[in-house]
Parts: structure tokens; sequence; C-alpha cells
């Protein structure tokens, strides 16, 4: 034992978060780091001019703490001309310091000792600990077959008087893939006889691919009633150092997210805010990303479609999954691990979000990066 007395941990099954191992693994071996999402190349000199700006006109101090007025306006109209729902400027959406937040302050706003959420896996990393740490349970579905699809019927069968809410995210971290509209009904069709509330993961939301369209919770009316939607400046704007975030839902569900917001943080970071609101309003800042992703995964995937890997080409996100059974046994951990150590490149094992961390001989890779930096993962990829 260290320290003087025991300390019981309120969550003793959480481990250090993978993205940390691994991008601490690619930096001691000098490794090219495609494992924790975050692009390799720079944010728009126009936004950080926008945040230089905002410092030397003397937005230094506490904004709102539901966030800067002229960010909430342009976001609500981001969101009336993309899904067609209307959110209150005033009472339905709130800043938060990255999706993170977001996510952590909707989960603790509601989820109660002895509730149950649904958590479809593989799963982003913060859902399950976030809801142990408020006494709840979830309730994990696995994602079925090479495309990852929800089966419907099974989450059907899951929901008990005890069901609080259920977390989707789409475009879906680590795999790629995309829920659908029909996805979407089915999803507001379950929900419609309950008091469920569905929190829903958009991070991605600008990041789709093959001309396929995001199927916001916001777009569909009966849905959006119950939802509450996360979002994140750092993955649409390439500065994920920067924190921001937000998250609407209707008022009733945003009241009580505010009194977590509060006492967690209370406000985020002024002058991004200013410097996000000004950029939103050229649309074309985030209507160019699908575009300028799909480029780079097409990229990828061309320089690496001679190699021993398998996969299905991702529907969105930055990241893209790689099958490795035609070259080695080993688990996706320890595979991870060589990959980095005698190779020189990092990847995310993908059995750490899984039921029980099943292992698909799959690693995910993140392909924002530069061209050059791909070329060269690539290189490694298809010496295996
Ligand atoms: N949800 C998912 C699915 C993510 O991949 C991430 C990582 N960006 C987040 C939430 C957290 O976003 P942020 O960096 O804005 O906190
Ligand atoms: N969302 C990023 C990823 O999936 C990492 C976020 C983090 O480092 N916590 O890689």
């Amino acid at each position: 034992m260290s320290g003087i007395f025991e300390i019981k941990s309120k969550l003793p099954g959480t481990k250090t978060s993978i993205f940390s191992i691994m991008s601490k693994m690619a930096n001691d071996h000098n490794a090219i780091n495609l494992s924790q999402g975050f692009p390799n190349f720079e944010t728009d000199q126009k936004l950080k001019d926008l945040v230089t700006r905002a410092m030397e006109e003397g937005y230094n101090q506490y904004p709102p703490d539901s966030g800067v007025q002229v960010l909430r306006e342009e976001i609500i109209k981001k969101i009336r001309s993309l899904y067609g729902k209307e959110y209150d400027v005033d009472s339905e959406i709130t800043i938060t310091s990255g999706a993170t937040e977001a996510l952590y302050t909707a989960i603790t706003a509601f989820v109660k000792k002895g509730d149950e959420v649904i958590v479809l896996k593989p799963a982003y990393d913060t859902y399950e600990p976030t809801i142990k740490l408020n006494g709840g349970k979830p309730v994990q579905i696995q994602l079925k077959g090479d495309n990852y699809k929800v089966d419907w019927e099974e989450v059907r069968s899951v929901i008990t008087s005890k069901t609080k809410m259920i977390i989707i995210n789409t475009p879906h971290n680590p795999t790629g893939t995309i829920l659908s509209e029909e996805d979407m009904l089915q999803l507001q069709n379950i929900l419609s006889e309950t008091d469920i509330i569905l929190l829903s993961d958009e991070v991605y939301e600008h990041l789709i691919f093959d001309k396929e369209q995001h199927q916001s919770a916001s777009k569909f009316s009966e849905l959006s009633e119950r939802s509450i939607v996360c979002a994140s400046f750092g993955k649409t704007f390439h500065n994920t150092g920067w924190k921001t975030g937000y998250c609407v839902a209707p008022e009733n569900l945003m009241k009580e997210i505010r009194k977590i917001h509060e006492i967690t943080v209370f406000s985020v970071v002024h002058p991004m805010q200013r410097a996000y609101a000004e950029y939103l309003k050229n649309a074309e800042n985030y209507l160019s990303l699908s575009k300028f992703y799909q480029t780079k995964r097409d990229l990828f995937l061309n320089l690496i479609k001679d190699s021993k890997f398998t996969y299905t080409p991702s529907k969105g996100t930055y990241y893209q999954l790689l099958n490795f059974s035609g070259i080695t046994d080993e688990n996706d951990v320890n595979f991870a691990e060589r990959l980095v150590k005698e190779h020189g490149l990092a990847s995310i094992p993908v059995s750490v979000f899984n039921i029980n961390e099943k292992d698909n001989n799959q690693l995910r890779f993140c392909f924002a990066k530069t061209d050059e930096t791909l070329e060269k993962a690539a290189e490694i990829l298809c010496k295996l």
C-alpha cells in the first residue's frame, strides 16, 4: 500500500485510457502516431487569427455559463439549416468543454443509482465509467457483423422500467459506420412509448462519406424531444486541443444539464467561442470537410490496397479499421504494441471498446494526417 490509508476506488475496473497509452508509446518509440484521434496538420490560420483578435479585443474573462450568445446563435442557425430543428438560443443550448464534458454532464444530470443505460458496443471509452460513477448500470449490446449494425429488436428486448437512457454515436468511433434514416426511425419508434432519454454523440457529424447524409437525432421531430445531441468543434475544425463543444436539448433536459455544467466547469474558454462564432458564418468551413476527409480515406486505402490487411471502407469519422488476421494470430493489443515497438507505427486495438474486450483482429487507424504521414504509415503496413 502506498500512502497512509487505503483508498477505495470509485471506478475500480477503469484503466488509463487507451488513447493516452498509445500516444505515449508512440512518443516513447518515436513512432508515426495514427492512434489517438487528432490531426497532425494545422487548424485554419483564419481561425487562429480570430482567436488572437478576440484576445486583443479583451474577451479574456468568464463568458456566460451557457456560452457566448453569438456562438449559440450561429450553432442554432447551422442546426436549423442542416436538420430543420429550431432550438431556443437561451434555454436549449450550452457550450461545453469539448464533447467529453457534454457527455459527462448529460449522463450525470439524469442517471441515478440503479438506473440502466443502453450502450452499443464497441463504445467510446467515457460512456460507461460515467454511468457507473453515477451508480448506473451499463446494459451492453453488441453491434452486429462486419458492418456493425444495430439489432433494434435486441435493443427493444433489453428495455426495462429501469432504463433511463440510450447512447448512440453516429458516425461511429471506432468502427467508421453510420446510422441510416431507417435506423433512426426504428429507434424513434422503440422509444416512443417510453420515458427514455436519447444521448446522441454526433462529434463526427461533418465527416461523412460517399454522399451519405448525417442522420442527426435533431432531424427526427419526436426523437429530438427526448434527445441530447453532443458535438465537438475540436473534431470539426482540426483543433482538438481547444476542447470546445456543445450540446443541444429541449429546455426541460437542458435545465438539469446546466446545473451540472455550472458546478463542473461553470463556463468555457472565451476567445475560442468568439472565434468559432465568426468562423461558423461561412458554411463552407464545415461543409467542405466530408470531401477533405474522404480524399484522405481514399488515399490511405489506395496506398494499402496490396497489403495483407482487409477492410470495409469507413463511412464516416476519421478512422479506418483494418483486419490483420492475414498477418498474425496474436491478439490485437499485443500486435498494436509490437507495431509501435518494432515497426514504428501506432494504432488503437479495438478490443478495448468491445464487450469483455473481445478481440476481432482489428486495429483502428486515424487518417487525419498529412499525405506524407499517411504514405509513410502505408509503407510500413504494406511490408507486414
Ligand atoms: N465522442 C467521441 C465518439 C469521440 O471520438 C470523442 C473524441 N473526440 C469525443 C466524444 C470527445 O470529444 P472532445 O474532444 O470534443 O471532448
Ligand atoms: N476521440 C479521440 C479518439 O478516439 C481521442 C480522445 C481522447 O484522447 N480522449 O482517438
